[in-house]
C-alpha cells in the first residue's frame, strides 16, 4: 500500500506520517530529507534555501519500494494508493510556523498558499492517487487525524471533508 501524505508547510505531514507509519509498519519517507540525501533534485533555490525536486528522478526512486508511506510537500507527484491532502485553518498554520523560526515572509507565504489551497488543487489537478483523503486539522490532535485516515482506510474510501478559508466568518485576509 502506497500512502502519500501532502499539504501546506506546518499542516501536520511529518507528525501524520509518523504515527501513521508506525501504525500500519510501513517504511517512512520524508522526502525533503530524501530528496536531498539521494539527489533527486534539479537545482538549488538559493532564495527559498530549499532543493528543487526533479519529479522523474523522485518517481524513479520509489518505482521498486512496494509498500511505504512518503510524506512532504511533493508528496502528491507520486504515484498512490491513497493521497493524504492535510489542511490547517490559515491563522492556526501561522500559530504552528511561527515557533519553527520561519521569517515573517516565509510564515506569510505559506499562509496565503495555504489560504488559497494551493498544494490541495495541484495535488487534485495531478490526480496520482486511487483514494483521496482531505482533512482538516485545525483543533485536532494528530492522534484524531491518523484515526480518521486509518478508518478511511480500513474501509477503502474516499474522505473528503469541505474547507473554504475564505468562507469561514471572522477571517480576516
Ligand atoms: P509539516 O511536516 O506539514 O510541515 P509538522 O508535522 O512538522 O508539519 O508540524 C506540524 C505541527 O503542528 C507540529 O508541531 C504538530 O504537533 C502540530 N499539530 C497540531 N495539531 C495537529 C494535527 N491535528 N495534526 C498534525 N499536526 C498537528
Ligand atoms: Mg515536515
Amino acid at each position: 500500500m502506497r500512502i502519500a501524505i501532502t499539504g501546506t508547510p506546518g499542516v501536520g505531514k511529518t507528525t501524520v506520517g509518523k504515527l501513521l507509519a508506525k501504525e500500519l509498519n510501513l517504511p517512512l519517507f520524508n522526502l525533503t530529507e530524501l530528496i536531498k540525501e539521494e539527489g533527486l533534485y534539479s537545482e538549488y533555490d538559493e532564495k527559498r534555501d530549499a532543493f528543487v525536486v526533479e519529479p522523474k528522478r523522485l518517481k524513479d526512486f520509489f518505482k521498486d519500494k512496494g509498500s511505504f508511506v512518503a510524506e512532504g510537500l511533493v508528496a502528491h507527484y507520486l504515484p498512490s494508493d491513497y493521497l493524504v491532502i492535510l489542511r490547517a485553518h490559515p491563522e492556526e498554520l501561522a500559530r504552528r510556523l511561527l515557533p519553527r523560526g520561519y521569517s515573517r515572509e516565509k510564515v506569510e507565504e505559506n499562509v496565503e498558499a495555504e489560504k488559497l489551497a494551493v498544494v490541495a488543487t495541484e495535488a487534485l489537478e495531478l490526480g496520482n492517487f486511487k483514494r483521496v483523503i482531505h482533512l482538516d486539522t485545525t483543533g485536532r490532535e494528530p492522534r484524531e487525524v491518523v484515526e480518521l485516515i486509518l478508518s478511511a482506510i480500513k474501509e477503502d474510501r474516499e474522505l473528503f471533508e469541505d474547507v473554504d478559508w475564505l468562507e469561514r466568518e471572522g477571517f480576516s485576509p
